[in-house]
Order: C-alpha cells, then structure tokens, then sequence
C-alpha cells in the first residue's frame, strides 16, 4: 500500500468524470434526475446506486467519504455538516432513552454540554468517569451503557485516553468504543489498530486546510458486532458491520438534515491532500514552542504530551508516532497576567480555533469555559491561570519571537 501522501491524492472517482477533471466538481444541485419513472423508484427503494438528493447523498461529498475512507483504512464514513453534528448522530443512532453513555468531565466543552443538557433532556445519562482509572471506568458501566465516549487527547487537559486498555474494556462488556480523534485526525492516529469501533472527527480543524469550513466525520471500522446493541440488533442481521452505516444514510442523517454542503466537502478534500504536510509541520512546531515556554520564567508550567517528561509521554509516543498534536497550554501567574499577555501578541491570533494553518490562542476559561461555575471549571482542569496555544504552520523563529515579547510584559 502506498503512503499517506500519495493515497491522499490519487484516488479514482466512482464514475468517470465526463471532461476528465482532475479535482471531483463540486456538485452544487439539490435534486438528481433519473430517466425513468422505474429509474427513480429503483432509487428510491435502495436498488440502484444514484444520488437522488443531496440532503441524503452527493456526488462531491461521496468522494470526500471515499477519501477518507481510504486514508483511514476505514469500511466507511459518513461527513456531515460539523463535529458536533457528527457527536449528535452517532448518539442518537447508538443510544436513547434509559440508556447511558460513559465519558468524562475532561472533554470539549460543547460535547459536555450536548450530553449534561440536551440529551440528558430526552432521557439519556451520561456516566462520567477518570478514564485514566481503568478499573474505575470498568465498574462504572451497567447493562444500559451503550457506549464508552473519549477523546484521544483530551481539550484543553491534553490528558491522553489509553486506548489499549479501554478497548479491552469495551471488549469485555461488549460496548461500543467512540474516540473524537480531532486534535489527531488519520496521519497522526490509526484508530482501528488501536481497538476503536467508531472514530469521530471534526473536519473543522485539520483537515478543512486552514479553517476554511465547518464539517464532521464518523469513521466506522465496521469492527463492533451490532447485535450487542438493541437499537441496531435487527439490522445487524440484515447488514452485519455495516449496521450503523445504513442506519446513518438512510435515517438518522436523512431526518436531522445535518448535510455537509457540497462546497465544503470540496474544500476538504483539497485539505485532506495536504494534511500530513502540515500535520508534520505544527507538531514540529508545538514541541519546539512547549520547549521554548518551558524556559521562560514567568511561565509556570507547560503542558504538552510530546515533552519527555511529560505524564503522558510514554502512551502519546505509542499512539501518535508522528507527532502528540499541535496544541499545547501553559500557565502564567493569574488570569490577569493571562489577559496582559494575550493583548500583547502581535502576530498570533486571538481566536478559539485549532489546527487552523494560523497561530491561535485562547484563555479557556473566559471563553470556551465561560458558561461553567467555577467549582465545575475546577473539576474540568480549566484553572483561570491557563492558556491555550493552538499551533500552525508559520516560521518557528516568528512564532518564538512573538511570544518572547509578549511574555515580557507580564
Ligand atoms: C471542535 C471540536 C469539536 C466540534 O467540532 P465542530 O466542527 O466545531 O462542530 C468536537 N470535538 C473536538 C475535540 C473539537 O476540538
């Protein structure tokens, strides 16, 4: 097989393109015509493989699924309109009433708000747990746990999940094993060698090339026996592996109309080819920055799972080989010190984006946080004397420099 690179930008389309396009057109058409009446039933009934409408399927968002799929060595995808909407999805595929997920406190802010309000709204629990105390997350689920849900790093904590040890959990218990791997996307992450059943992927960040468009992944390993769960254990006998995936295409995203648009789906494939490239590039650049801030006096303390003394450093080398993502935090006195420091900065963004090609930074816990008490801010690990640097692609040298300057006003 060949490498990253080079599978990121050879492959084929399904039909051949009539004016042999070199870049999959962007299919901006709602409806799709079919020559006959018996055409457009086939269709309809699932018999005939043809895009009907786009809210359900795409010609140019079928080749970003296509892409991807064959980045991550995955048995399909499913792109939809964002990350979130991606988390939405599958939850609402997987799980329901009575039923409950087991995730953490340590988890983006939004994905904690979708399960602690809105679906605890509509009858589904959540279970939070340390998932760095395995025997702890094992004696937390119970026969209504249908899912364990982490992130492999973990935003802003950058605790890393041990993915090993909770896919022989999820084994055991016969649940389904979901990781958010955002911060790091196929390139930096094989999931399916590491025990995960479903993968989850804001297209946002890495892989829309330099924020240029909101979308969302659900990577499906076709590796979870959908029998164990009683929303998809009729059509397992009927699909087998490929359970969910129907079950996505031909209902839950149907009905939520959380299409990705066929523009953004063009621009993240033209992402995707340069992902690795730039992947390779930020983290060289984060480790550098982690190490650069670690030096620096006013700066108490740098978090980064690519420092080797970092706690995580050991786990973060066996899972991502090619490099521990490109966000790291750090600490300065108070949040004022935090505040002084951000609005001395010159060339990095003030912004809460990450793996955008641009330098970003953001003071979590007036932000992304802001909506938290501070006991549950606490609880969080998003202490008022953090920083979070999201790093891109620029200069080393402009980076280190901009920051030196601003440290010097604290
Ligand atoms: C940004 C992000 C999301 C949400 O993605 P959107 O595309 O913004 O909806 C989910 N999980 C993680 C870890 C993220 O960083």
């Amino acid at each position: 097989m060949s490498g990253f690179t080079t599978r990121s930008i050879q492959p084929r389309f399904l039909k051949k393109d009539p004016h042999g396009s070199l870049h999959m057109p962007i299919y901006e058409s709602v409806a799709f015509e079919a020559d006959s009446a018996e055409e457009l039933e086939a269709s309809f009934r699932g018999r005939r493989p043809a895009h009907v409408y786009s809210r359900i399927s795409n010609p140019t968002v079928e080749h970003f699924e296509q892409k991807v799929k064959a980045l991550a060595g995955a048995e399909g995808v499913t792109a939809v309109s964002s990350g979130m909407a991606a988390i939405a999805a599958l939850i609402l595929a997987i799980a329901g009433q009575g039923d409950n997920i087991l995730t953490t406190r340590h988890i983006f802010g939004n994905t904690y708000s979708l399960f602690s309000s809105t679906l605890q709204g509509w009858g589904l629990e959540t279970l939070y747990a340390d998932l760095t105390d395995l025997a702890a997350v094992e004696n937390l689920i119970t026969d209504k746990t249908r899912a364990i849900f982490v992130e492999t790093i973990t935003n802003p904590q950058l605790e890393v999940a041990d993915l090993a040890g909770l896919a022989a959990i999820a084994r055991r218990k016969n649940i389904l094993l979901i990781a958010d791997s955002t911060l790091t996307p196929p390139y930096l992450f094989d999931a399916r060698q590491h025990g995960v059943h479903i993968e989850i992927v804001s297209s946002t960040k890495y892989i829309s090339g330099g924020a240029t468009s909101l979308g969302g992944l659900i990577i499906d390993y076709a590796a979870y026996d959908w029998r164990h769960n009683p929303h998809l254990a009729a059509d397992a006998l009927k699909f087998g592996p490929y359970a969910l995936l129907n079950r996505l295409k031909t209902r839950v995203c149907r009905d939520l109309g959380n299409a990705l648009s066929p523009h953004n789906a063009y621009l993240q494939s033209l992402g995707l080819e340069t992902l690795a490239l730039r992947a390779k590039v930020s983290c060289a650049n984060t480790l550098a920055l982690a190490e650069f801030l670690r030096g620096r006096p006013q700066v108490r303390r740098v978090n980064y799972p690519g420092l080797p003394d970092a706690p995580a450093y050991a786990l973060a080398q066996k899972q991502f080989p090619n490099g521990a993502a490109a966000l790291l935090t750090f600490e300065l006195a108070d949040r004022a010190a935090c505040f002084r420091f951000l609005n001395k900065l010159q060339l990095i963004r003030r912004a809460t984006n990450l793996n955008d090609n641009k330098t970003l930074i953001v003071h979590p816990a007036s932000t992304i946080f802001s909506e938290f008490s501070a006991e549950l801010k606490a609880e969080m690990g998003v202490p008022e004397t953090l920083i979070r640097l999201a790093v891109g692609i620029e200069d080393l040298a402009d980076l280190q420099e901009d920051l030196a300057q601003a440290l010097e006003a604290v």
